[in-house]
Order: C-alpha cells, then sequence, then structure tokens
C-alpha cells in the first residue's frame, strides 16, 4: 500500500542533492494561491458579504453572526466533557511552562561612554489565530495559538476557525477559547478567515499577525497575503518521517505513520530504515491495522500518495542524510541511539526521540508546539513560539560626547555612499562641513 523507494546505493553526504529523490506531496500551493486569490480579494473590496458568500459555497453554511456571541462561550465551557477539560488544562499548562522559558529579555549593550543599544522585546499587538476545523476540530490548535501569544504579552487576539452546519465552531474549540479566556471568535474558515484577518472585515479588525496551521487553502492565504499581514510560518498539510533501525518495534512505527495520515489525505507519512525487515513488518501492521481505523478511507489515500514512502537507506548515516535533505515537519528517531543522533538533525520542525515519544504526544500534551513549518520549510523557519509573537526593537541612545567620537566616521561613510545629506545630519550637530 506504500511506495517503496530504495535509495541503496545512492553515495551519502553533501556531493547528493537528496531534496530530488524525497517523496513530496504532489499538490502545488502556487496553483492554490491563485485559486484562493479571488476570495482573498473579494474579501478586500466587499469585507463582510464576501465572507458570508465564500462561507456559504466552501462551507455550505449560511452565517447570521460571524462572530461568536460570548455566551455562547460561556455555554460550551459549561458543557464540557470533566475528562477533556482536565486534559487540556495539562496540555495548557505544559506549554505554557516552555513559553515562559522561551522568553527573552531586553538587552543592553553599553557601546561607549554615553552610548547605548537597547534590544526591546515588544509583543505584537494584535492577532488573529487560525484554528482548522474542515476534517476534524482541532481544539488542540487553540491551545497551541493561544498559549504563546498570552505568554509573549499580546493585548488583542482573535481566533477564527470553521462554522460547522449550525454557523458555529465545535463546541470544544469554543470551550476551549473560554477557558484560555479568548472571547473575540470568529465562526469562519479557509481563506476568507486569514483574509479578514489580514483586511478587516465587519466587526473584526485588522490584525497585525496571523498564525495558525491549516489545508493548502488556508497556506496559499497566508502565502498570498505575505505583503498585507505577518505571518508565523506555512504550517500546511502534516507530515511524519520516521527514521528507524531494526530494533524498532514495527507496530509503534505503523500506528505513528496511520496517526498523522489522519489528518488529511494530502498528510505524507515516510518511514527510513536500514533494515528491509523492519520495511516488511511495518507493511504488514499497516495492512492489519488500516482496516480498523476510524477514518480508513482518508489514511489508505495519505499512504498510498506518492507523498508517503518507505524509504530503504544503506545505514543511519544515510538516513539522515534524507531525512535532512526531507525537512519534515514531525521526525521520530527510533534507532539505538536515538538520543546522540539528535545532534546531526539539522532540518526538522520538532524531533521526538526514541520508542516512547510519539508524534500524538506533541499533538497533545509534550509542553512542545504542535503548529510546526511543512514541504521542507524547516529547512529555514520554525514552529509556533512565544518568538513568532514578538518583535525585536532596537533602542539607540547617544549623548554628545558619543556622537561626537564616531560622527566623523559617519560623515566619512555618508560621503563614501554619496548620500552627503546623512553627513550633514551629524555635521549639524557636532559641528565641521
Ligand atoms: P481547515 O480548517 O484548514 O480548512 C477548512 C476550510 O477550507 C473550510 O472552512 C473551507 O472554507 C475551506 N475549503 C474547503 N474546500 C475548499 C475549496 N475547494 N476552495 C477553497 N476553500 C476551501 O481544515 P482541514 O481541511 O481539516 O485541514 C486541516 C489541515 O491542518 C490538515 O491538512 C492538517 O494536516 C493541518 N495541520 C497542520 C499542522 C501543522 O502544524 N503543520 C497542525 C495541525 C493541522
Amino acid at each position: 500500500m506504500i511506495q517503496r523507494l530504495d535509495l541503496r546505493g545512492m553515495p551519502a553526504g553533501t556531493s547528493v542533492d537528496y531534496r530530488a529523490v524525497v517523496p513530496r506531496a504532489p499538490f502545488d500551493v502556487d496553483a492554490a494561491v491563485e485559486h484562493v486569490r479571488p476570495i482573498c480579494d473579494d474579501v478586500r473590496k466587499r469585507g463582510l458579504d464576501a465572507v458570508r458568500e465564500a462561507t456559504k459555497r466552501y462551507d455550505g453554511v449560511e452565517l447570521e453572526d460571524v462572530r461568536v456571541p460570548v455566551d455562547a462561550l460561556r455555554e460550551a465551557l459549561a458543557s464540557l466533557d470533566d475528562e477533556v477539560r482536565s486534559a487540556l488544562e495539562v496540555s495548557i499548562d505544559r506549554l505554557r511552562r516552555t513559553c515562559a522559558a522561551e522568553l527573552e529579555s531586553d538587552v543592553t549593550t553599553q557601546i561607549a561612554p554615553g552610548a547605548t543599544v537597547e534590544r526591546r522585546i515588544v509583543p505584537v499587538e494584535r492577532v488573529g489565530l487560525y484554528v482548522p476545523g474542515g476534517r476534524a476540530p482541532l481544539v488542540s490548535s487553540v491551545v497551541m495559538n493561544v498559549v504563546p501569544a498570552q505568554v509573549a504579552g499580546v493585548a488583542s487576539i482573535a481566533l477564527s476557525s470553521p462554522p460547522g452546519p449550525d454557523g458555529r465552531p465545535h463546541p470544544t474549540v469554543l470551550a476551549a477559547c473560554a477557558l484560555l479566556g479568548v472571547d473575540e471568535v470568529y465562526a469562519v474558515g479557509g481563506a476568507q478567515a486569514i483574509a479578514m484577518f489580514a483586511h478587516g472585515a465587519g466587526e473584526c479588525r485588522a490584525v497585525d499577525l496571523v498564525t495558525g496551521p491549516g489545508n493548502i487553502y488556508v497556506v496559499a492565504a497566508k502565502r498570498l497575503l505575505t505583503a498585507v499581514v505577518g505571518i508565523d510560518a506555512e504550517a500546511g498539510p502534516t507530515e511524519i518521517a520516521v527514521l528507524a533501525d531494526a530494533g524498532a518495534d514495527a507496530a509503534y512505527v505503523a500506528v505513528d505513520l496511520i496517526s498523522q495520515a489522519e489528518h488529511d489525505p494530502h498528510a505524507a507519512s515516510v518511514l527510513v530504515t536500514d533494515s528491509e525487515a523492519l520495511a516488511d513488518r511495518v507493511d504488514a501492521e499497516l495492512a492489519h491495522r488500516l482496516p480498523q481505523a476510524r477514518h480508513a478511507e482518508r489514511v489508505e489515500t495519505a499512504l498510498s500518495s506518492e507523498q508517503s514512502a518507505t524509504v530503504l537507506v544503506d545505514d543511519i548515516d544515510q538516513g539522515l542524510d534524507v531525512v535532512n535533505a526531507y525537512g519534515a515537519e514531525h521526525l521520530e528517531l527510533q534507532t539505538a541511539d536515538a538520543s546522540a543522533l539528535v545532534a546531526r538533525v539539522r532540518n526538522a520542525g520538532a524531533v521526538f526521540v526514541g520508542a516512547y515519544a510519539p508524534v500524538s504526544l506533541g499533538d497533545y500534551s509534550a509542553g512542545s508546539n504542535h503548529v510546526l513549518p511543512t514541504a521542507g520549510s524547516a529547512r529555514y523557519s520554525s514552529g509556533l513560539s512565544v518568538r513568532a509573537f514578538c518583535k525585536n526593537m532596537q533602542v539607540v541612545s547617544y549623548d554628545e560626547a558619543a556622537l561626537r567620537e564616531v560622527g566623523p566616521g559617519v560623515v566619512a561613510l555618508a560621503e563614501a555612499e554619496n548620500l552627503p545629506s546623512h553627513g550633514a545630519a551629524v555635521s549639524a550637530r557636532i559641528g565641521g562641513a
């Protein structure tokens, strides 16, 4: 069911571009950008009417109120199942602890007597958080978006998630918002939600930054609107890569490959192994477990599509070349020396070490963030964190003596760049030509 790619015999190291041979999703975000462009343009021009029309077209719902009333949030929390509430509280607490540890302090550098440069950490003022809801109500994404924003000190938080048939996001999503004290919640999904955040529509004022995961339309709208609003990263259809050796437990590998395929027919599940025997055992486990999966059809589509594969390599060194080229959103290391291998992983959104740290743990309750870069963008971007919600502002303070000390150099550099008015702005203060 899952294709096999045999890379054995290919040289290891930097002489080979493994990026050209790793399995990749066939979908094309640029094509999706063209698909969502009219939706986003329409929201820019016509605001709420365009949001409502797109919701009718793509979610099949006629929205009366785009914003969810605060009472509905409170009611959802009051009806929340006790076990789910306790589990949410655990994930909130664990994520808050890692977020608090991530907070950076202001740093002041004394450059010279009377001259300082301070790096001030300033939270973004207003953010729009996207919580997916098309196939599954991702209540965990409420936690993953809101907690770092709150710890960063963001003053204004709006959240949007697709409406169900009743015109509201899933009650558990609403309950999680209430639990976290978020009261500006919209029942809008897809590209129209990202455009609503970017341009503002109706009651929703434009935001400064949009974060959160989503399907290809959400990713495309984020890419399209980067000139208008800040985005965190391209956190699209999910991916798991498992680097495993002969000693790995085939059942653990198989359940983890299935778990991420459950998200989306576009999801990618990739096993990289130097053991053909393990690959055979994993295939047998997949064949055995798949029919029992609740979302068997979606899982099977994801596993049998070209973005998923078992990749055979000569040894774990070559396996590392493959996973570093792939740059998975989630990378599991299920090898004998997993802890030692972490230092050699250069590209991954998050790394899960050993047999007892499955990706599902990170999806909910590890204390890490599950909003992670996909489609190889882990090569240059990171998962959601407090840092994504903060800016780094420089504060420059010089007194007269300090300006005098360095001023002639500024004038000389301005002259060298043929920008004499720059130099004049300094000379006017300290004298000179
Ligand atoms: P979603 O909320 O992202 O998308 C649903 C919306 O898509 C709908 O509200 C609808 O308006 C819009 N839509 C549907 N069909 C459309 C079409 N033909 N044209 C335009 N718009 C359309 O929910 P989803 O679809 O379930 O996807 C969630 C995604 O989020 C999955 O791919 C999952 O893997 C991903 N995810 C990623 C991460 C990460 O960090 N990378 C984390 C969690 C989830």
